[in-house]
């Protein structure tokens, strides 16, 4: 990431292609994806397309091989245009509606999630054609982004709701888990992946074929812009895998983790200010924008200014709109900035231009697809 960063110039793309700007990397993206799998031998990734639902990465993890995790219709018809075969996709939100179901039938998903009687219900117009996972709920009181209290069903509900469909006349094909996000340590996978062990062979002592383990996602990035040691936060997952019979296929969701490294945020000064014993400098992107995942997602992006020199001063960087919320950083120390100057954000490929708004009609960035192993430009306007 960081000779691909050096390597760009952020004045050039942006006189050429307007500001704010997001750099979607493709080589990023593979370099991801390549790290988790030799992380995972034996775990089938399925990239949940939530964090960045983009055309390009979808290309670039499909000629990887990848598989996809989808959630809603959008996200059905973004694979389905990008011409990934239906079998390489589970559908996996736990609350779906018929015509979401249908959808997906359509395009020839069938795997999908429940958690409760009244979605399992949901399954028995398709009876012949749908496989379920169950999804269990694991709290995780560690990550800031805690799934556990939205979806899943408790450890002991779990065994009655396999009997409830297998009664039903409903293939459960196993028992999915996402333990929450940015998790700081895979303790909370392992012990996740035990549970679920000893529930699969209690199904199986009553007779039920449960064959598959659904870990989820969680996989954590460097929010200071660093590399997660992948191979090593995946060991202990791995041992905990391996205590499972190898007939048990293992798949993952990872989204975080391929994506947040892949894109680089570019933005510019529109106007500065000095309050009080700072420079204030509004930009044209923030919270409300690529930065949305300060608020949401609870992180903060490393940022840098990398065309300003000189001596530092305290300064905020500031969003466009009119909102007071809408600040970037308080108190930081750069060197004075004029308007114009750029100032760039990094890790900011997962749950950003996803969840950004167009709030007082700013627009979303625009994402220009590049290849930095390759010298590819491509820009996919949003506003
Ligand atoms: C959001 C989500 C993911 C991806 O989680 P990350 O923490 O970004 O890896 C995977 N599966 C499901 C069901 C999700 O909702």
């Amino acid at each position: 990431m960081n000779e691909t960063s050096q390597a760009l110039d952020y004045r050039q793309l942006v006189e050429q292609h307007g500001s704010p700007l997001l750099l979607l990397d493709k080589a990023a993206v593979r370099k991801q994806y390549r790290a988790l799998a030799a992380a995972l031998p034996d775990v089938r990734l399925h990239y949940a397309l939530k964090p960045l639902p983009h055309p390009a990465l979808v290309e670039v993890l499909k000629e990887e091989g990848a598989c996809f995790d989808l959630a809603t219709n959008g996200e059905v018809d973004l694979v389905k245009s990008q011409g990934v075969r239906p079998g390489r996709c589970i559908h996996t939100h736990p609350i779906k509606r018929d015509g979401d179901i249908r959808h997906a039938l359509e395009y020839g998903c069938t795997v999908f999630v429940y958690d409760n009687p009244w979605e399992l219900d949901k399954f028995l117009p398709y009876k012949d054609e749908v496989k379920l996972l169950l999804r269990v709920s694991f709290p995780n009181p560690e990550t800031k982004v805690d799934l556990s209290k939205k979806f899943g069903c408790t450890p002991e509900q779990a065994l009655p709701l396999m009997q409830l469909a297998q009664a039903k006349g409903l293939k459960v094909m196993g028992l999915s888990f996402h333990v929450g996000s940015q998790v700081p340590n895979p303790k909370r996978h392992v012990q996740a992946i035990d549970a679920c062990r000893a529930i699969l062979e209690q199904a199986w002592d009553l007779g039920l074929k449960p064959w598959v383990l659904d870990i989820g996602g969680g996989f954590p990035v460097d929010y200071e812009g660093g590399d997660v040691d992948i191979a090593s936060f995946c060991a202990p997952i791995r041992e905990a895998l391996a205590d499972l019979p190898a007939t048990v296929q293992k798949i993952a969701e990872p989204g975080r983790f391929i994506s947040a490294p892949a894109m680089t945020s570019v933005a510019s000064v529109m106007g500065k200010a000095h309050r009080g014993d700072k420079i204030w400098y509004y930009l044209d992107d923030g919270l409300y924008g690529s930065y949305n995942g300060q608020m949401y997602d609870h992180v903060t992006y490393p940022v840098s200014v990398p065309y300003a020199n000189g001596e530092a001063h305290r300064s905020v960087l500031a969003g466009p709109t009119c909102d007071s919320v809408d600040v970037i950083r308080d108190d930081i120390a750069l060197p004075e900035l004029e308007i114009g100057d750029l100032v760039v954000g990094r890790v900011m490929g997962a749950y950003t231009w996803a969840s950004a708004s167009t709030f007082n009609f700013f627009p979303k960035a625009d994402i220009l697809v590049i290849d930095s192993s390759q010298q590819e430009q491509r820009l996919t306007a949003v506003a």
